[in-house]
C-alpha cells in the first residue's frame, strides 16, 4: 500500500487517480496487517485497489466524473466495493473516467483528461488510455495499483485493458450486482475488474461477484472459483472466429488475431469459422439503447437533490434552475446522449428507433446463441487499432463509437468477455484480443484467456 501511494505520488501527470484516499488506505492495511497476525488469510487481504469514479464509495466523493456531481459525497457503498473491503483489499482512491462512462478515451471528465502510460514510439505525443475505465487501466498499467473495479456498458473494461496493455473482464451481465453503481445504460452496465493479468482479474472477479438483494437484476448463481479453472488446457475446446468482425480490419489487427487463433490451436482448441450476421447492426442498436436508457437515468440531476445548481437569477423559476443546472453540469458528449435518448424514446419515434432498436438486440443475441451451439468461446480484436493520441479523436464522435464496435455486441446479448494483452502495435502500443464466452461461462472463458497468456 506504501509502495502504491508514493507510485501515484510520482505518476500524478497521468491523472489516473482523481481522489487518493492515503490515511484510509493506510488505516486499512494495517487492519489487514493486523488480521494477518492473528491468522486470518485470503487472497485479497492487504491487497491494494483503485476505484472507479462511478462506484460510490462511503464518505469518499464519487462525481462518474461530472460537474454535476460535484462535491458528492454518498453516504452508502456500493455492493461490489463492499464486498472488496470485506475481502480485505484495501482502497488507495478514486481513478478517473469518461463522465458518465460516455466515451472510449477518458478525455471527457470534470477532471481533465487521463493520460496512459505508453508511448508510440519515438513520438512523445500523449496517449488516451481508452475508456471509458482509462483511470483504472492506466493505473493497473502504470503499476499504482494492484487490481481496479470498473465497469463496462459497450466496452469500458475491455477497450482500455487492451489500450493499456493490462486485462479486464466484463462478465455476464447480473453477475455483479449494480447497486451503488451511478447508471449509464441499466440494461447494458455490468461491473468487472482489470488487472495485470487472467489470475488476478479472476481472483478480483470472485470478490466483487454474487446475488444482492439490492439490485434485482443480479443473479442468484453461484460464484465458482474462477482461479480454479485456470489450466491452459484448451483439448476439446471449440473457439469460433466470426466472419464478420474481419470486416474493414486492418492487417495489423488481423494478423495480431490469426496469432490468437493459433496460440488457443496450440493449447489444443479446434478453431472454427462462425458467423454472426447481425453484427454490422449492433453500434446503430447500441447508440439508440444506450442514450435512451441514459436520458432516463440522468433525468434525476436536476440540481435538487445532488451535487451542482447553477446561479440563478432573479425572477428565474424551478424550470431555469434545471435547464441552468444541467447545461452546466453536463459536458457536450452526456448532452448529446440526453438529446439524442430523448429524442428516439419521444411519441412517434419510439417505435422507429427504441423498439426496432430492441428487436435489434433480440437479433444479435440469437446470433450468439447459434453461435454458441457450435463453439465453446469466440476470438475477436478487442477494437480495431490501437491506442490514439489525445485530441486526436474528440472531435469525431462517430469515430469515438467506433472504438466500441467489436466489444458492444456482447453487452447487447448479456455475454462475458474478457480482454487479453496480445502483442505491441507497429508505432510500439499494446494490442488486445477478445474472448467471448457464453452466460455464466467465465471460469471457462478466463481459462481460454490463460492460454493466451
Ligand atoms: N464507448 C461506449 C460509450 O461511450 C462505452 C461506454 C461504456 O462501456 N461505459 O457508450
Amino acid at each position: 500500500t506504501e509502495a502504491c501511494l508514493s507510485e501515484i505520488g510520482a505518476a500524478s501527470a497521468l491523472n489516473a487517480f482523481t481522489t487518493v484516499t492515503a490515511e484510509r488506505a493506510i488505516d486499512m492495511a494495517d487492519a489487514a496487517d493486523r488480521a494477518r497476525a492473528s491468522g486470518e488469510g485470503g487472497d485479497l487481504l492487504g491487497i491494494p485497489i483503485g476505484v472507479k469514479d462511478l462506484f460510490c464509495t462511503e464518505g469518499v466523493r464519487s462525481q462518474a466524473a461530472s460537474r454535476i456531481l460535484d462535491g458528492f459525497v454518498p453516504p452508502y457503498e456500493s455492493t461490489v466495493t463492499a464486498k472488496l473491503w470485506a475481502s480485505g483489499a484495501v482502497m488507495l482512491g478514486k481513478l478517473n473516467m469518461d463522465e458518465f462512462a460516455m466515451g472510449s478515451s477518458t478525455e471527457s471528465s470534470v477532471y481533465g483528461p487521463c493520460v496512459s502510460p505508453w508511448r508510440r514510439t519515438g513520438d512523445e505525443t500523449p496517449i488516451v488510455p481508452g475508456g471509458s475505465s482509462g483511470g483504472s487501466a492506466a493505473a493497473v498499467a502504470a503499476r499504482l495499483c494492484l487490481g481496479a473495479t470498473a465497469t463496462d456498458t459497450g466496452g469500458s473494461i475491455r477497450q482500455p485493458a487492451a489500450f493499456c496493455g493490462v486485462t479486464g473482464i466484463k462478465p455476464t451481465y447480473g453477475r455483479c450486482s449494480r447497486w451503488g453503481i451511478v447508471a449509464y445504460a441499466s440494461s447494458l452496465d455490468q461491473a468487472g475488474p482489470i488487472a495485470r493479468d487472467v489470475r488476478d482479474v479472476a481472483i478480483l472477479l470472485r470478490h466483487m461477484a454474487g446475488h444482492d438483494p439490492k439490485d434485482s437484476t443480479s443473479a442468484a448463481i453461484d460464484v465458482p472459483d474462477f482461479e480454479a479453472a485456470l489450466t491452459g488446457d484448451l483439448r476439446g475446446k471449440r473457439i469460433g472466429i466470426p466472419a464478420e468482425y474481419a470486416e474493414g480490419l486492418g492487417e495489423e489487427t488481423a494478423a495480431l488475431w490469426r496469432k490468437g487463433a493459433e496460440m488457443l490451436r496450440d493449447a489444443g482448441a479446434e478453431i472454427v469459422d462462425i458467423s454472426l450476421p447481425h453484427t454490422k447492426y449492433a453500434l446503430p442498436a447500441y447508440y439508440i439503447i444506450a442514450p435512451a436508457e441514459a436520458s432516463s437515468n440522468l433525468a434525476r440531476y436536476d440540481g435538487v437533490r445532488y451535487g451542482h445548481r447553477a446561479p440563478l437569477d432573479q425572477g428565474d423559476g424551478v424550470t431555469e434552475m434545471y435547464e441552468k443546472t444541467r447545461a452546466e453540469g453536463f459536458g457536450p458528449e452526456v448532452r448529446r446522449r440526453v438529446m439524442v435518448g430523448t429524442y428516439v424514446l419521444s411519441a412517434g419515434y419510439y417505435d422507429a428507433y427504441y423498439l426496432r432498436a430492441q428487436k435489434v438486440r433480440t437479433l444479435i443475441r440469437r446470433d450468439f446463441e447459434t453461435a454458441f451451439g457450435a463453439v465453446d468461446a469466440i476470438l475477436t480484436p478487442v477494437s480495431p487499432g490501437p491506442a490514439f493520441g489525445i485530441g486526436e479523436v474528440t472531435g469525431d464522435p462517430v469515430q469515438m463509437y467506433l472504438q466500441d464496435v467489436f466489444s458492444i455486441t456482447l453487452n447487447l446479448a448479456g455475454l462475458p468477455g474478457v480482454a487479453v494483452p496480445a502483442g505491441i502495435s507497429a508505432n510500439g502500443l499494446p494490442l488486445g484480443l477478445q474472448i467471448v464466452g457464453k452466460p455464466w461461462g467465465e471460469a471457462e472463458l478466463l481459462n481460454a484467456a490463460y492460454a493466451l497468456e
